[in-house]
């Protein structure tokens, strides 16, 4: 791998970015105080870099051997390779990364995945907006909860949880998972009330978005949940707090409830 090392950053030296690219770099990165340009070839530049040629890196390799099971109460979300890892006695929770938010190894998702794990799941119908990589919607439907919604905005991410749902063993036909409990699906969308027909259908309702969104659908979960059921947000930074429980209180939410982990929020709440 050849790289052309000049003293600087990106930002030092942008008036010489253009001719980096110009020159046929086919990359540029900041590293230790240092700006880097690979190259396929050397060629003459005129500025004050050294060539180097570095031993070729695995990157996919590199990224891959980072990645480490993680710990949320009961489950273990891990990607599938590291499957022989999940500790016994801990669920298996199985993400493969992509592009699709939810490995597992955001605070936001372990104490979302945490937060299920502590509630009986057995016979719960559930709804999980913004499901991402389905990490939320899994581990409702893998611990046991008979009917699972998970809905996201972002079209990439339905094809993803639905290959996660296999990682897990569980089986899809004709976009249903099959769940000890009854089904599981993903469905591109929100949290539309005209879905709901004016039934406050699920019994948990689990959102990991941000506290903006959870602020304008506040009301929304209140429509949807079933009275006295729990509702588990996350995706709050800890200074939106206020205005998350503000929502909640708005719309007659109890028990409400706030876990920290670093500047992240979880905040849990009964319908
Ligand atoms: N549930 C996963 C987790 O806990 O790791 C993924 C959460 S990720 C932070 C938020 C997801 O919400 C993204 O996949 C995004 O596309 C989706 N999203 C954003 N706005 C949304 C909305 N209004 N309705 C449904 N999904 C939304």
């Amino acid at each position: 791998m050849l790289v052309y090392i000049l003293p600087g950053t990106l930002e030092s030296r942008e008036v010489d970015l253009d001719a980096l690219w110009e020159a046929g770099a086919t990359g540029l990165e900041e590293r230790g105080g240092h700006l880097r340009a690979y190259f396929d070839a050397e060629v003459p530049l005129a500025l004050n870099g050294e060539w180097t040629n570095e031993p070729d890196q695995d990157w996919q390799a590199d990224w891959k051997k980072g990645l480490t099971p993680v710990t949320a109460g009961r489950f273990t979300i891990a990607p599938s390779w590291l499957a022989h890892e999940v500790p016994p006695g801990q669920i298996p929770l199985l993400i493969d990364p992509g592009m699709a938010f939810g490995t597992g190894h955001h605070a936001t998702t372990r104490l979302a995945v945490e937060a299920i794990g502590q509630l009986d799941l057995t016979g719960r119908t559930v709804l999980d907006v913004g499901t991402g990589s389905g990490v939320l919607a899994l581990a409702a439907a893998l611990g046991g909860a008979a009917e699972v919604l998970g809905l996201d905005i972002d079209p990439i991410t339905i094809p993803a949880a639905y290959e996660n749902a296999e990682l897990n063993g569980l089986s899809v036909k004709n976009g249903v998972v099959q769940i000890k409990g009854g089904t599981l699906r993903f469905e591109e969308g929100s949290l539309d009330l005209d879905l709901l027909d004016d039934k406050p259908i699920y019994t948990l309702l689990v959102a990991n978005l941000f506290a903006e969104l959870h602020d304008l659908l506040a009301g929304a979960y209140r429509a949807a949940l079933q009275p006295g059921s729990p509702l588990i947000l996350t995706g709050i930074l800890e200074d939106r707090l206020p205005m998350v429980r503000a929502a909640l209180e708005r719309e007659a939410f109890s028990d409400i409830a706030e876990i920290l982990d670093g500047e992240w929020a979880l905040v849990t709440a009964l319908s």
